[in-house]
């Protein structure tokens, strides 16, 4: 076979490549109704993305990992096939993502290919009580068709009395009996700083997945509790890296870096940081995928000009930009009101074009969390500490999200 490297060039033109055909093309396989090439074409050799190692598990994942929410299709999901290729072969999903769909989808690709070896797979459980983590866990290894998963997260953790010594007895029992290699948490509400400083001190923490994009890099309180979970060898995850804001104004609307989008911009900051292993991505699409593997794939850093062009877009978005605690907002609201989670979907919604998937995640909340019309947000836009007109974004998502 004619195999040679593929170049920058042949990179972007990869990320470029967007179309269905033009992906089931790069991944080989063949889609209804396109008859098969009787000669198919030498294929380049496909380069790897970079890979760090994840703290004290000494073990070395890609920069870029698949999940966030994913729903994959139980059958065949082309994006876990196309993520493999490239070496994106680590699978972030949670007993709660798409209602159990997204551990399905990854145990019907394991199933179907036989990838388990090849593939690192991390599940969440949404209970924090020993009991209930063990019964989910139970739940997510038959969904995922294996009998042990790579890393268990605790998931979307707010208080530090959850990680307590019984879960960490829980945690060394489910290692002995093989169920699991690695435990931690994620979070991304408003205590993220307290939690890893918290978990710098608690030996079992072998890894975190926390929210942390450019908008944090004057964030002296969470950078210190950064530097000190990673010196005590937390393998640290990113998430939330896009750092979108709930809707753009017209002057940063069309920031386009003249190599990267602003996309690829935010992906390739965190990776910047030499204390965040990788960075988790939702990617919905295959045409997205390839977005972010160029932008693995390619080693040019940032310049300081794009680092100021990314701090211009935070400032300048910093009053649209919702950073989910909603502890503080919801609190001036009737009960069962959910302004961050709703500000969140209203950002899929505006700026990520994800409009379906935005209405389905709106219609998925509670009543009472959906009456959000009639209602007086002037008390919690006053204490929201982004000074957020949360009025003006709750109207508007009762309108494109209702
Ligand atoms: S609206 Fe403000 S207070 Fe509420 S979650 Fe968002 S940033 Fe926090």
């Amino acid at each position: 076979m004619n195999k040679k490297k593929m170049t920058r060039r042949e990179m972007f033109r990869y990320a470029g490549a967007a179309t269905v055909a033009g992906a089931a093309a790069l991944i080989g396989a063949r889609l209804p109704g396109v008859a098969e090439a009787a000669e198919p074409p030498a294929a380049p050799a496909l380069p790897k993305i970079p890979r760090r190692v994840l703290g004290k598990t000494k073990e070395t994942i890609p920069i870029l990992l698949m999940g966030g929410g994913m729903k994959f299709d139980p059958n065949f999901d082309p994006r876990l096939a196309e993520g493999l290729r490239f070496g994106v072969n680590y699978v972030d999903t949670a007993d709660c993502y798409a209602g159990g769909a997204s551990e399905t989808g990854v145990g019907g690709f394991l199933a179907k290919t036989g990838k388990r070896k090849e593939m690192w797979i991390t599940t969440k459980s949404c209970n924090h009580t020993p009991e209930g983590l063990t019964r989910t866990l139970r739940q997510s290894l038959e969904r995922l068709k294996t009998d042990q998963v790579d890393l268990l997260y605790m998931h979307q953790l707010e208080h530090e009395k959850f990680l307590a010594p019984d879960m960490a007895d829980c945690a060394e029992r489910l290692k002995k009996e093989g169920k699991i290699r690695f435990f931690g948490f994620s979070c991304h509400h408003g205590n993220v700083a307290e939690l890893l400083t918290k978990a710098a001190t608690l030996p079992w923490i072998d890894s975190i997945m926390f929210k942390y994009n450019f908008r944090d890099y004057g964030n002296d309180k969470l950078n210190r509790a950064i530097d000190a979970a990673h010196k005590s060898g937390i393998g640290l995850i990113a998430m939330k890296t896009q750092g979108s804001a709930v809707s753009f104004e017209d002057g940063v609307k069309k920031f386009e870096e003249k190599k990267f989008s602003r996309h690829q911009a935010v992906l390739k900051a965190v990776w910047a940081d030499e204390r965040i292993t990788a960075a988790v991505s939702h990617m919905e699409t295959l045409d997205k995928m390839k977005q972010n593997i160029a932008a693995a794939l390619d080693k040019t850093a940032l310049t300081a000009a794009e680092l100021n062009e990314l701090h211009r877009y935070a400032d300048a978005t910093q009053h649209l930009y919702c950073a989910g605690c909603q502890h503080i907002c919801n609190a001036c609201v009737p009960a069962g009101i959910q302004i961050g989670t709703t500000l969140r979907y209203l950002m899929y919604h505006d700026s990520y074009a994800e409009s379906a998937k935005a209405r389905q995640y709106f219609a998925e909340l509670p009543a009472e969390a959906r009456r959000i019309a009639d209602v007086d947000y002037s008390a919690a836009s006053a204490k929201c500490p982004h000074h957020i007109d949360i009025a003006k974004h709750m109207h508007r998502a009762a309108e494109v999200l209702a």
